[in-house]
């Protein structure tokens, strides 16, 4: 079945190994390895058994119900649904909360399952996603003092989330802020939190740079799937940026022009293209598509093979400097969003190595 998504376990555990070292040398021993990305394909969360993480996270519930037998503990990283509680404390060690309802009903979940329910509150430092405002002094302290005082919860502890909605790129200066947050939370509560979490991969630039005293955790996805930091995107040198390779079959290869002959209105997909008149060129179609993948996201493996376009289940490739013909294989290297929507499809087959 094709296409297909092929993931290299080996390399992929390298780099959480090497994460997992990276982390420790700035002291933040407690890694979370986050499985979103990759849908916790079960060969994949159980080729980080054995690393120092004593954490896995996911965004999604129904991820954590399905991880294989695991002894890290589980934490679900997208604020709870009122109506999902029950769920969050059967399958979730760990939840990430904003909202005094959310954790009343937790609370109460956790006591008719006879559980201790860790919880996590997220302060928004102006990426503007979740969090309780950062300059709310009051709503922090009231959320923690409620999380404290639950019969069934466990104030386990805080952490902040940039860079998703607001492109905020974390610093020193927010590391410092987030800390004298956590430790005016800490003396009102009377005792230290286990659990100081700053950030995702985009903190991961920091890590040779910036002082992490009173942190312990960082929660990263990308950086392992992909071996990139998110603040600017750059390659991390001890790492391997090729754990994954999307392949696809040729289904055609002619001469064509590159400007398409008639009037021109919008594309599949309602969009107005700019299309450059190159002359004729040699295309090819390789059968992936946008049900498969983000096709904006792929980088072709070989030289001289350049994407020209996607529709649903066709992807347009100019290949006069790279002849091919049908049946060929043609190999990608993939973005987060391709990934993503890669592991996401039913459509794409994966297989590990
Ligand atoms: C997705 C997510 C992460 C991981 O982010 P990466 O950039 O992939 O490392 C961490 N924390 C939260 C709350 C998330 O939703």
């Amino acid at each position: 079945m094709r296409p297909t998504l092929c993931i290299d376990l080996q390399k992929f555990r390298h780099n959480g190994r090497k994460l997992c070292e990276m982390a420790a040398k700035a002291g933040l021993t407690d890694i979370a390895f986050v499985t979103k990305s990759f849908c916790a394909l079960p060969e994949m969360v159980k080729a980080l058994e054995g690393l120092p993480n004593p954490y896995l996270a996911d965004s999604r519930i129904e991820n954590l119900a399905a991880y294989p037998e695991t002894a890290k503990q589980k934490i679900l990283l997208r604020l709870p649904m009122l109506s999902q509680c029950e769920k969050v404390v059967r399958h979730a060690d760990i939840s990430f909360c904003s909202e005094p309802e959310i954790l009343t009903a937790l609370d109460r979940e956790a006591g008719r399952q006879g559980k201790e329910h860790k919880v996590v509150l997220m302060v928004d430092m102006g990426d503007l996603r979740e969090g309780v405002f950062f300059r709310d002094e009051e709503g922090i302290l009231a959320l923690g003092r409620q999380a404290l005082e639950a019969e069934n919860l466990l104030f386990h502890g805080m952490a902040f989330n940039v860079t998703c909605y607001g492109s905020v790129i974390p610093t020193q200066q927010t590391l410092e802020d987030f800390r004298a947050i956590v430790e005016r939370v800490e003396a009102a509560i009377g005792r230290k939190l286990d659990f100081v979490s700053c950030g995702n991969s985009s903190s991961v630039y920091l890590l040779d740079k910036a002082d992490f005293t009173g942190y312990n955790n960082l929660r990263l996805g990308e950086s392992l799937l992909l071996g990139r930091e998110t603040a600017y995107c750059h390659d991390l040198p001890d790492l391997y940026q090729d754990v994954l390779t999307m392949e696809a079959e040729v289904v055609e290869v002619r001469q064509k022009p590159s400007y398409p002959i008639g009037k021109i209105g919008v594309n599949a997909f309602g969009q107005t293209v700019e299309y450059i008149d190159r002359g004729d060129r040699l295309r090819a179609i390789a059968a992936v598509g946008q049900q498969d993948a983000d096709y904006a996201g792929f980088t072709p493996v070989d030289a001289g093979v350049e994407v020209v376009g996607a529709s649903s289940d066709h992807l347009l490739l100019d290949v006069t400097d790279h002849p091919v013909k049908v049946g060929d294989i043609l190999r990608f290297r993939v973005d987060y969003s391709a990934a993503l929507r890669a592991f996401t499809s039913p459509y794409v087959k994966k297989v590990c190595k």
